[in-house]
C-alpha cells in the first residue's frame, strides 16, 4: 500500500476491513433465520450472538480477515431482517432487500430446508477441520462457486485433485477398458494428440457438494473420467450439472 491517501488504498483498506458477505456465511444465516422465523434478532440475544460465532468461524476459514468486528452481532441481526425482506410470511413493508447475494441464497435454498440442513451441517464440519488445522488448502481457480458456497467448492476440488486416488481411478479405467476416454462424450486424448494425450483425462467428484465431509475418503466409484470440457460445463454455472444432466444435454445437441 502506497503512504499517501491515494483512492485505490482507501478502497483496499475499506475492502480489508468489511469484505462482502459469502455465500457459506449467508447459508448458516439464512438457516438460523428460518429455524428462528418469528424471532425479532436482537444483536444482544443469546441466538445471534452464538450465530455470530459460527459465522465468523465459517468466515475465518475461508480465509477473510478484517478487524476483530469482521462479522459482529449487529451485522448478522441485520442479515436476518433482510432475509425477511424475501419472507412472504411476514409484513415486509419498510424492510429493505438487501443486497443481491441474499435474494439469491434465498431463492435457492429457502423452500428447501432439509437440503438447507445438510449443506449447512457439511459447511461447519469443514469449518470445524479448518479449525483444527487439517482443512483442504488449495490453489483458487476459476471454478464457479457451487449454490453450496466455497468451502464444500473447494473440498469437491480437492478430492477430485487427490493425485494418489486419481491414478488408481485412472489405473483401473485401463484395466477394464483398454483405454482411457471421457464418460460423457467418449473423447479420448490420446487419439485425439497422440502420444502426447497419452494417460490425460480429467476427473469429477460425483457427490452432491451438500454430502461431502471432511475426513471422508473417495472411493473410485465417487469419480468419472471427464475431458477437459466436459468437466468444465460441469461447473461452468449454477447449479453444477450432474454427469447425467451433461449426458443428456450432449444428446439433445446432437
Ligand atoms: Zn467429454
Ligand atoms: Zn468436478
Amino acid at each position: 500500500m502506497c503512504d499517501a491517501a491515494c483512492p485505490y488504498c482507501l478502497g483496499m483498506a475499506e475492502t480489508k476491513r468489511n469484505p462482502p458477505w459469502t455465500r457459506d456465511e449467508l447459508l448458516i444465516a439464512l438457516h438460523y433465520y428460518l429455524d428462528h422465523a418469528g424471532d425479532y434478532f436482537s444483536p444482544t440475544g443469546e441466538g445471534v450472538l452464538e450465530l455470530t460465532v459460527r459465522i465468523s468461524q465459517v468466515a475465518k476459514a475461508l480465509g477473510l480477515t478484517g478487524s476483530d468486528t469482521l462479522r459482529n452481532a449487529n451485522g448478522v441481526s441485520m442479515k436476518l431482517l433482510n432475509f425477511r425482506a424475501h419472507d412472504p410470511n411476514h409484513d415486509t413493508k419498510g424492510l429493505s432487500r438487501g443486497n443481491k447475494l441474499e435474494e439469491v441464497v434465498w431463492a435457492e435454498f429457502a423452500d428447501d430446508p432439509a437440503e438447507l440442513k445438510k449443506v449447512v451441517t457439511s459447511i461447519l464440519n469443514v469449518t470445524q477441520a479448518a479449525k483444527d488445522g487439517d482443512a483442504p488448502v488449495l490453489p483458487d481457480d476459476d471454478l464457479t462457486e457451487a449454490p453450496e458456497g466455497q468451502l464444500l467448492t473447494r473440498v469437491h476440488r480437492y478430492r477430485e485433485r487427490n493425485a494418489a486416488i486419481v491414478k488408481r481411478k485412472k489405473a483401473s479405467y485401463l484395466r477394464y477398458h483398454g483405454h482411457l476416454c471421457c464418460e460423457a462424450c467418449g473423447f479420448d486424448f490420446q487419439v485425439a494428440y497422440g502420444k502426447r494425450g497419452e494417460g490425460f483425462i480429467e476427473c469429477h467428484h460425483t457427490r452432491p457438494v451438500s454430502e461431502l465431509i471432511s475426513g471422508q475418503t473417495t472411493k473410485l466409484a465417487d469419480l468419472v473420467l471427464l475431458c477437459a470440457n466436459c468437466h468444465r460445463m460441469i461447473h461452468a454455472s449454477r447449479p453444477w450439472w450432474t454427469v447425467e444432466k451433461l449426458r443428456e444435454a450432449l444428446r439433445q445437441q446432437s
